[in-house]
C-alpha cells in the first residue's frame, strides 16, 4: 500500500520546458567568446527588474553576496547593528558579521513565522542602521508596517527576497521595497538557476551603479577602481537558464498555492498538526510548505520509512549554532524561534508534484497518527 517514493525535490518538472532553450543558448554561449557579464547577464538584469518594476537589478554570484555587496553599498559596518529575524536561513545573519557588523536577533510572530515587526521598536537602539526583513518560506512579511518604523527611526531596509521571487504584499511585489533588495536564485529557489546565482533589486540610481562597481572588484571602467571592491558576478550560462526560467515564474508559483491548498485540505483536523496560516493581504508563494507537530522526530521517521522525504526549516536556531557562540545567547533566550525548530516539518511542494502524490503524503500522516 504505502509503495511509493515522494523526493523531498524533484526539478526535473520545471526544466523539462526550458530544457532546449537552453541547451540552445549555451550553444551560442561556448561561441560567443564571452563567458561572464556578458548579453545574457545584461538582458537577465533588465528582465528581473522589468518583472519587479523596478529601474535596476544588479546580477551577483549568490544570494548571500546579494546581502554583503547590499550592506557594504549602504556603508554598514563594525559597530551597526542590523536587525534580523532569528529563524531564518543563516545566510541573513552572516552577511551583517561579513561586514562587521552585528545581526540583532528577534523573535517571530507565530502565525507567519517572519519577524514579527511589534519587536523592531523595542529592539532599536543608537547603533541600529538597518532591517534586514526575510519572507520566510515564501511568506511576503507586512511590508508597509516595516516601511512605516524604518522610515520613522531612519534606517535602512533591505529584503531578503531568497525564498519569496514573485510574492506580493497588498499587490506589490517583495523585493521592490527596501532601499537595496537581495535575492538567491539556488537551484531549489522558487526562480533558481543550475548553479550559484543571486541578484539585487533597487530603484536608487546611485546605489545600484555603486552595487555594479561593488560587486565587479570596485569597478566599472577596466583597471579602474572606485571602490575596494569584491568578485561576485553572474556568468552568461546561469543568466541564460534564468532568462528562460523567469518566464514560467508566475505559473510555478501559481502552482506552488494550488498544491498548498490541496495539502491544507488534506491535512485538516489531522492529530495535531498545524498548516501554514497566511494573511489575508499577504500573498504566500510556498518556495516551503511547512508544518507544526510535536511528534515532528517520530513523524519525520516513519514518513521516511513509507517513501516519503521530509526536511526541517531549520533544525538549530542561529543563535544556538557553534559558529554564533560570541554573541553570547543561551538556550531559551528565543523560545518562539527554539519552538519552531523543534516542531516544524517541511512536506515535498514544487511544480510537478501531483494531486495522487499529495494524498499518498496525507494518508501516510493519517496512518501516523491511527498508530498514536
Ligand atoms: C538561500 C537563502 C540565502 C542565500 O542564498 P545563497 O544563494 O545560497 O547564498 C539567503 N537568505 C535566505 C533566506 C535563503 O533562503
Amino acid at each position: 500500500m504505502f509503495d511509493q517514493k515522494i523526493p523531498f525535490l524533484e526539478l526535473v518538472h520545471v526544466h523539462r520546458p526550458i530544457q532546449s532553450h537552453v541547451l540552445h543558448a549555451i550553444q551560442n554561449i561556448i561561441e560567443s567568446n564571452s563567458y561572464i557579464s556578458g548579453k545574457n547577464v545584461r538582458k537577465f538584469e533588465e528582465e528581473y527588474a522589468k518583472f519587479h518594476n523596478v529601474s535596476n537589478c544588479i546580477s551577483v554570484g549568490n544570494g548571500l553576496d546579494a546581502l554583503i555587496v547590499s550592506l557594504r553599498c549602504l556603508e554598514i559596518g563594525a559597530g551597526d547593528e542590523v536587525l534580523i529575524p532569528a529563524n531564518t536561513f543563516i545566510a541573513t545573519a552572516l552577511a551583517v558579521s561579513y561586514v562587521g557588523a552585528t545581526p540583532v536577533l528577534l523573535e517571530p510572530d507565530l502565525s507567519t513565522y517572519n519577524m514579527d515587526f511589534r519587536n523592531i521598536e523595542k529592539s532599536i537602539t543608537e547603533k541600529t542602521k538597518a532591517i534586514i526583513p526575510v519572507h520566510l518560506f515564501g511568506q511576503a512579511c507586512d511590508m508597509e508596517e516595516i516601511m512605516g518604523l524604518a522610515k520613522r527611526f531612519d534606517l535602512y531596509v533591505i529584503e531578503d527576497n531568497a525564498q519569496a521571487q514573485g510574492a506580493s504584499c497588498k499587490g506589490k511585489l517583495t523585493g521592490t521595497f527596501g532601499d537595496m533588495n537581495a535575492t538567491s536564485f539556488y537551484p531549489g529557489k522558487n526562480l533558481g538557476a543550475m548553479g550559484d546565482a543571486g541578484a539585487i533589486t533597487t530603484n536608487n540610481h546611485d546605489l545600484a551603479k555603486k552595487a555594479q562597481m561593488m560587486k565587479n572588484y570596485g569597478s566599472c571602467v577596466k583597471y579602474v577602481h572606485e571602490l575596494m571592491g569584491q568578485n561576485s558576478r553572474l556568468d552568461e550560462i546561469q543568466a541564460a537558464v534564468l532568462i528562460e526560467k523567469l518566464k514560467y515564474l508566475n505559473e510555478w508559483n501559481a502552482e506552488r498555492k494550488i498544491l498548498a491548498e490541496n495539502y491544507n485540505r488534506l491535512l485538516a483536523g489531522i492529530g495535531d498538526i498545524a498548516t501554514p496560516f497566511k494573511p489575508d493581504h499577504l500573498e504566500h508563494v510556498y518556495h516551503l510548505y511547512v508544518i507544526r507537530t510535536n511528534l515532528r522526530e517520530e513523524l519525520k521517521c516513519f514518513l521516511l520509512d513509507k517513501g516519503v522525504e521530509t526536511l526541517i526549516h531549520y533544525p538549530i536556531p542561529i543563535h544556538l549554532q557553534n559558529a554564533y557562540k560570541s554573541l553570547g545567547y543561551k538556550k531559551g533566550a528565543f523560545p518562539i524561534t527554539e519552538m519552531l525548530a523543534q516542531t516544524s516539518l517541511s512536506l515535498p511542494l514544487y511544480p510537478g508534484l501531483t494531486l495522487s502524490q499529495q494524498e499518498y503524503v496525507a494518508e501516510a500522516i493519517k496512518r501516523f497518527y491511527n498508530g498514536h
